[in-house]
């Protein structure tokens, strides 16, 4: 039997329409992107969340920043982001040109509008079990296996990547979630020996349909957070035919893709929540 698809849209829809209620009840929430240089897989996810953001009634910035900018005058740049009191929520977009240290650019960012949640003060907030701000990727993740009422709890849940901005967070949630979480990266000795242990497998390692079906754990739910581009068009990190295996299975493109955009507009409405004082921010 073929795997219920796990469709992004319709979800995300009806998420950036909740958002968008809500920014109009907020009356202004302003949301900036930072770009570095011209990475074009960069420039395109800039686009699709300034569109998405100007939709739902944003007051989106988008600022664009030459690839040979120094790291004092990035960092000149983000202290006015910083102290500007018409923006609720910022990103830096990564990656950043091998000059600048990435490290020290987010931990200049105001942690309260810190969209992206890469700030490690909201890292280590997620760590610790106390989710603040939370990266919109597996946010995203985490609502499609709501969605579909499928069980966390008790659950073996293998992530295929330990990225800071998908592989720890989502394992993180997952794991707050009370999954039993295994973590697999490039170094994993033998990867489909975990794979075929997961109930939910979480595939974000950026190698195109890498995850093929013999790898995948009868009736198990399978989410392909890959978004790889190849000449045979956008293909995500898990062979499709594993939908002939896996009970539920998210579709590249049209899985987690739309969620991430749809969870950073729900963030960038926490920000500007934090912000106003209506939300409490960890002090
Ligand atoms: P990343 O920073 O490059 O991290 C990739 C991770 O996968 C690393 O932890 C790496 O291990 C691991 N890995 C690479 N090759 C592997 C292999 N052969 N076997 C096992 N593990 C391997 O990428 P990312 O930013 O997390 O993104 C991952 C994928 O998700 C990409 O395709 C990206 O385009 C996509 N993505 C999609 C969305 C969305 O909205 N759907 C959002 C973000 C990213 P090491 O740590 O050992 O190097």
């Amino acid at each position: 039997m073929a795997a219920t698809l796990i469709k992004g849209k319709p979800i995300a829809d009806r998420i950036r329409a909740e958002v968008a209620e809500e920014v109009a009840g907020l009356g202004h929430v302003g949301l900036v992107t930072v770009l570095v240089g011209e990475d074009p897989a960069s420039e395109v996810y800039i686009r699709l969340k300034h569109k998405a953001a100007t939709e739902a009634g944003f007051d989106a910035r988008d600022i664009r920043l030459p690839a040979d900018i120094s790291a004092e005058e990035l960092l000149e740049r983000v202290a006015e982001l910083n102290a500007d009191d018409e923006v609720d929520a910022m990103l830096v977009q990564l990656p950043l040109p091998d000059h600048i240290d990435e490290a020290r650019i987010l931990r200049a960012l105001d942690p309260k509008k810190d969209v992206d949640g890469l700030h490690p003060f909201n890292a280590g907030q997620l760590f610790l079990g106390r989710p603040t701000l939370v990266g919109a990727t597996p946010l995203g993740v985490m609502a499609m296996l709501r969605e579909h009422n499928i069980e966390i709890d008790g659950a073996h849940a293998v992530v295929l990547g330990r990225s800071d901005i998908v592989g720890k967070p989502m394992a993180h949630l997952l794991l707050q979630a009370n999954a039993t979480v295994t973590v697999c990266h490039s170094h994993t000795r033998d990867l489909a020996q975990y794979t075929l242990e997961a109930d939910i497998l979480v595939a974000a390692v950026g190698v195109p349909t890498m995850v093929s079906p013999d790898m995948v754990k009868a009736r198990s739910v399978v989410i392909d957070v890959g978004i790889n581009r190849t000449e045979a068009g956008i293909v995500g990190d898990v062979d499709p035919g594993a939908e002939d295996v896996a009970a539920y299975m998210t579709p590249v493109p049209g899985g987690v893709g739309p969620m991430t955009i749809a969870c950073l507009l729900q963030n960038a409405v926490r920000c500007a929540r934090f912000r106003r004082g209506e939300l409490a921010y960890p002090g």
